[in-house]
């Protein structure tokens, strides 16, 4: 059996030490922000060569609170990939402000920065790159292009903690850099957790004081904020497991090479590391083309292999959306919806795990029959 991820296997391997974090956390008495937390964001400032690491109390609330952080709001149109995770678009419409979606690149699954170019309009305050399933954007292009619009940046780095461009971490080439925590990331909590890092001193202050009802001091309120706290036990548990990211990261980046040699030759298009990135594969994502990609998840479900789909719906096709997005065209992002697949590439894979994989999946590349899809014409 293949799971996509599993967590027990990484949390029993520091089961001590994350109890020892519980104990020293409910003996401190300091559940929300903290020690821990203050321990926590100085060593993510490190980690991403930032000056400023404030720990939230999610991904999702890292993104609004860096856009409200830099006033962004009704009116203002912020331009973001259709695919990817809700959260990037959700927060740009919760803050009243109007998500535009651009299309992505089919080969790195990132920002066409081409397509965003075409859509900025006057209204434009924003971008908004997604450092898609571990590898990041191409930053020197968007900052290029930011720079000539006076754009700001927020670099949604949910799934590349870790990740390099030109050798500079993901989160530190933008106004803000927003990190998950969430459980299946490639650093988990154990609960919702989320970190945003910026540069920029002021930016930094006002997103402090945002994250706590927008009072310095206990009931003086400076600014209309909210509670994006991040908790004591939650940056405990990330103490623990943060200096083993380095590891986890090296047995993610073993796995994906090993998938990207034994799968040669499979007819799958496989995802490549680009030159000068330094891929983190938070997921290691296959496209499978000719309507065969739910065969190949069926197949190998049937061996007790589990594969994702993310995204089966890119965001500018969401009921949600329906009303910021009518007739909006984004052919690659809906081909990416069709065709992408995603293998496990987790940590603690064994090799008979990964072996099991690459013979499934070519055991399915070369059977003609399941060449052909139940319901669609296939061309050779
Ligand atoms: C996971 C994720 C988020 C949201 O993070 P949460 O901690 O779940 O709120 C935002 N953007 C992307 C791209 C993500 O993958």
């Amino acid at each position: 059996m293949v799971p996509l991820l599993d967590l027990k296997q990484q949390h029993t391997a520091l089961a001590a030490e994350l109890k020892a974090a519980f104990a020293r956390v409910l003996e401190s008495g300091q559940f929300i922000l903290g020690r821990e937390v203050t321990d926590f964001e100085q060593s993510a400032a490190t980690l991403t060569h930032t000056k400023h690491a404030i720990g939230v109390s999610s991904g999702t609330d890292a993104i609004l609170l860096a856009l409200m952080a830099l006033n962004i709001g009704p009116g203002d149109e912020v331009l973001c990939p259709s695919f990817t995770f809700f959260a990037t678009a959700g927060c740009v419409s919760r803050i009243g402000a109007t998500p535009v979606f651009v299309d992505s690149d089919p080969d790195s699954f990132n920002l066409n920065l081409a397509d965003a170019a075409r859509r900025i309009t006057p209204k434009t305050k924003a971008i908004m790159p997604v450092h898609l399933f571990g590898q990041m954007a191409n930053m020197n292009a968007v900052r290029d292009l930011a720079r000539a619009h006076h754009l700001y940046v927020i670099e949604d780095a949910a799934q590349a903690l870790g990740a390099q461009f030109e050798n500079q971490p993901a989160g530190s080439l933008a106004h803000f850099g927003t990190f998950s925590f969430f459980p299946t990331k490639n650093l988990g909590a154990l609960g919702d957790a989320g970190l945003l890092v910026t540069n920029n001193d002021d930016l930094a202050a006002k997103a402090r004081l945002l994250r706590n009802h927008g009072a310095e001091q206990q009931y003086f309120h400076k600014l209309i904020g909210g509670n994006f706290r991040l908790d004591g036990l939650q940056a405990a548990f990330l103490n623990v497991k943060l200096p083993h990211l380095a590891s986890y990261t090296a047995r993610r980046r073993h796995n994906a090479a090993y998938y990207n040699s034994a799968l040669q030759g499979s007819g799958l298009t496989l995802p490549a590391e680009q030159p000068n990135y330094f891929h983190i594969w938070n997921q290691y994502t296959v496209r499978v083309s000719g309507n065969r990609r739910d065969a190949l998840r069926q197949f190998l479900t049937e061996r007790n292999i589990a594969s994702a789909i993310y995204y089966p719906v890119p965001l500018h096709k969401q009921q949600c959306f329906a009303h910021v997005a009518a007739g909006a065209s984004l052919p690659v992002s809906e081909q990416l919806a069709r065709e992408c697949l995603s293998l496990p590439i987790y940590p603690e894979l064994t090799r008979d795990q990964l072996k099991l994989v690459v013979e499934s999946v070519s055991e399915f590349a070369i059977n003609p029959l399941l060449r052909v899809s139940a319901s669609m014409p296939q061309k050779a």
